[in-house]
């Protein structure tokens, strides 16, 4: 009879150590420890992997498990720095517009060349003329020293593209809610890429985040998000290709709300027949969130290079689901900077991060000041 409970007893305990297993590879690893420096890259290569080791490991001498070693992302605030070698360089708008302010008499040919660089930096004819009019009035009355129409012309621009918007991301819910981020935008645009790359940022923060891979239409985007989250340590949730968007979304947030994660971010699926399927999906997608958790940001991926053509596609997307920021990507390979306050005006909501280029740390959020230097290059 002993032997019968000895016998339960062990099966029991096996049960117990399977499941202790199963939980710490499911467990979303606590980000390394905070600090309030903006240093670069820590160099801890503590095991912060999702693959922990057996509590009890056997003293037999064998060689431990590799653990993956986590990738530390760069902290936002350095980043849009870099934006000023991508876009400085091509220095089609700042220094040309630099250039034509700066000449002994401003005269109305040169109004009208700096009219047209404006508008072929795509910023919009509504926007360059009223820019245009301020600078004429500012230079007229406060002088044309050059130097001046370099200060000038920085804040006028700043003034065009809203220094007092509010970019803030609201990443964060209420109570012990996750904050629900959803990217949405057409196939193309840098929208899965945004996903990784935001969640970097929010690792950067020490934040926990949890990445949904809700874009069932592409295998690829799937397994391209897994990569992404893998590097820094993040869950990613998916479902079947081709399933429903929506379910991966509900138990995507299901999950992240039990786990207790800081922010949700959720990609969508850009690549649809028609102006009704694409408000039917995104629709539901948000509804069957919403059965749980408020989404709290609906970011719009634009790709700065398509210019005004992007913008057509936007707007069918904003009038689709509520969007509260724009993403620009692709600003490092566009000259035409001037698409930040066009998209801004048509779309009326504001950009709130930028793509730099292809590189794991190259989304930075969106500041005017530290962008029109970066379009105006030099110092
Ligand atoms: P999606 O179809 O909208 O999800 O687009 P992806 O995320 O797959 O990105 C499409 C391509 O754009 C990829 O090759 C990305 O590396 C590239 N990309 C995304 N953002 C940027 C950016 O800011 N700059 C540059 N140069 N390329 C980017």
């Amino acid at each position: 009879m002993e032997w019968l409970y000895l016998v339960i007893g062990l099966a029991v305990l096996g049960v117990l150590v399977l499941a202790g297993f199963v939980t710490t590879r499911t467990r979303r690893t606590p980000p390394a420890s905070g600090g309030d420096t903006l240093a670069p890259p820590r160099e801890d290569t503590a095991p912060t992997g999702t693959d922990t080791a057996a509590p009890e490991a056997p003293e037999v001498a064998e060689a431990p498990a590799p653990t993956p070693t986590l990738e530390q992302p760069e902290r936002p605030a350095s980043r849009l720095v870099r934006l000023r070698q991508r876009l400085a360089g091509q220095g089609t708008l700042g220094q040309g517009l630099l250039g034509l302010l700066s000449r002994d008499r401003l005269d109305e040919d040169t109004w009208e060349d700096i009219e047209d660089l404006l508008i072929g930096a795509d910023i919009g004819v509504g926007p360059t003329q009223e820019l245009v009019e301020r600078l004429r009035t500012r230079l007229r009355v406060e002088g044309g020293e050059a130097a001046d129409a370099r200060a000038v012309l920085r804040e006028e621009l700043i003034n065009l593209i809203g220094p007092d918007e509010d970019r803030a991301l609201r990443v964060s819910g209420e109570g012990e809610q996750p904050g629900v981020v959803m990217m949405v935008g057409v196939n193309g645009t840098g929208k899965t890429t945004t996903v990784g790359k935001l969640g970097r940022i929010l690792v950067a923060e020490d934040r926990t985040a949890l990445l949904a891979a809700a874009d069932t239409f592409r295998a690829a985007a799937a397994d391209q998000l897994e990569t992404w989250g893998e590097r820094v340590g993040l869950e990613v949730v998916r479902g079947p290709e081709g399933g429903d968007p929506a379910s991966v979304a509900f138990d995507a947030v299901q999950r992240g709300t039990s786990a207790g994660v800081d922010t949700v971010v959720v990609d969508t699926a850009g690549r649809l027949q028609n102006k009704q399927d694409l408000m039917d999906e995104l629709g539901k997608v948000k509804r069957v969130i919403e059965k749980q958790v408020p989404v709290t940001e609906v970011l719009l991926v634009l790709d700065a290079t398509t210019g005004q053509n992007g913008m057509i596609q936007a707007k069918v997307f904003s009038e689709v689901v509520d969007v509260s920021g724009i993403v620009l990507t692709k600003l490092d390979g566009s000259a035409k900077g001037g698409i930040v306050v066009a998209v801004q005006r048509e779309l009326g909501v504001p950009v709130k991060l930028v793509g730099l280029g292809e590189g794991p740390d190259d989304l930075a959020p969106f500041d005017p000041g530290a962008f029109v230097d970066a379009l105006l290059g030099g110092s």
